[in-house]
């Protein structure tokens, strides 16, 4: 729990959520400015600050990757696929930081890239 974090206060439900996902380790919730159809972020609990700081804990990647597989077995989403997204730094855009990753889909999703 790292102070004054967004997302480690969603964790907690100090700050209320549409949690649809949650296990020891990982929780997932509805993204509040949908980018897609589907829009779900994945965080783990332990607080880190992007995906570069957490990969000192491949532990916990695997944990968030685990859960998002477990999330969408069978679900369309998986049959008709989604992307997962994790932004750093500003080039990225990346707004808040406690690493998460974007699951994004319901749709056909524009090509990655460029703006
Ligand atoms: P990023 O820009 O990659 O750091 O992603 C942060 C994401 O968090 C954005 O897509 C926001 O819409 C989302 N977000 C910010 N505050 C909340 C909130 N209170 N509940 C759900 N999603 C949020
Ligand atoms: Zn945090």
């Amino acid at each position: 729990m790292s102070e004054n974090c967004l997302f480690c206060k969603i964790g907690t439900g100090a700050i209320p959520s549409q949690k649809i996902f949650e296990n020891e380790k990982v929780f997932g919730f509805v993204d509040i400015h949908p980018q897609a159809k589907t829009h779900l972020l994945f965080v783990h609990k332990t607080h880190t600050s992007n995906i570069n700081d957490m990969s000192k804990d491949s532990t916990a990647i695997a944990e968030v990757f685990q859960a998002i597989a477990e999330y969408t077995k069978d679900k369309d989403l998986s049959t008709d696929g989604f992307r997962v997204v994790t932004n750093l730094g500003p080039n990225a855009g990346q707004t808040v930081f406690h690493t998460h990753f974007h699951v994004v889909g319901g749709e056909p999703l524009g090509h990655f890239g460029r703006r």
